[in-house]
């Protein structure tokens, strides 16, 4: 377990190039909010997509380089910088910690937040109803699909990423909300066998509390917003968790 007195938390921030906006945002964000946390956890889809590691030395893109440098800073400040792959950013390897000064985290993790066990996801995995993509999850997160696929040149796997999202886009027409949304047994399953924590979660972009009575036992179940339409965080300390909207720049 990794401790923490008080943290913030944040995930699906989709950062492009094509929505600097919300960039600016984010490096608004490392610059005042994060600074003043002990520890910084980003919980998946920081970026809207990660082809490799490579991408860091594409002077054609220096938008992820931009990013990191940044995290880096928050970093080196003293803000421990915590990083959880999302469905979008988990090809980011060694050489993206490297240059944010991020801690990888595996997927699931329990961690202790002031004192209180909390079970940090991303949250796909509790989505259980949609099993074409749990099907696809469990293909691309091989070792061996993940070297053949970083074996491809950078433009390739680029024009393949694009080519993954239009066609995800035009399946989430037809897929219904409740197949896209946690599913409740795997939720109860992931409190049993975690020793019934408090979660934190993102990617369903429903930021909510929910709260769980599972065996006798209360558990909150946080979920966190994305970055579309503004920032947002969640901060956690000895009082609990409270969610925080960040002020339009
Ligand atoms: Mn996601």
């Amino acid at each position: 377990m990794s401790a923490a007195s008080s943290a913030i938390f944040i995930s699906d921030l989709h950062l492009c190039p094509s929505r600097p906006s919300i960039a600016r945002l984010f490096l608004d964000f490392l610059a005042r909010q994060a600074r003043q946390a002990e520890a910084l956890y980003i919980l998946g889809d920081l970026f809207d997509y990660w082809a490799g590691d490579d991408a860091l030395d594409d002077p054609a893109e220096p938008f992820n380089a931009t990013i990191c440098a940044a995290l880096k800073q928050l970093a080196d400040s003293g803000t421990r910088v915590l990083f959880m792959a999302g469905n979008r950013d988990f090809l980011a390897g060694p050489g993206y910690a490297g240059a944010s000064g991020a801690i990888l985290l595996p997927e699931p993790q329990l961690a202790s937040i002031a004192g209180a066990p909390t079970l940090l996801l991303h949250g796909d995995t509790l989505c259980t109803d949609d099993h074409a993509y749990q099907e696809f999850r469990a293909k691309v997160r091989t070792d061996a699909w993940r070297q053949a696929f970083l074996a491809q040149p950078l433009a390739e796997r680029k024009a393949r990423i694009e080519a993954l999202r239009q066609q995800s886009e035009q399946e989430k027409s037809l897929k219904s909300a409740t197949s896209m949304d946690v599913n409740a047994e795997a939720v109860a399953a992931a409190l049993r066998s975690h020793g019934y924590p408090r979660i934190i979660h993102g990617h369903i972009h429903l930021p909510a509390l929910h709260t769980h009575a599972i065996d006798g036992h209360l558990c909150q179940r946080w979920v966190l917003g994305d970055w579309y339409n503004g920032g947002s965080y969640l901060l956690c300390d000895a009082s609990g968790c409270r969610a925080q909207a960040l002020p339009p720049l």
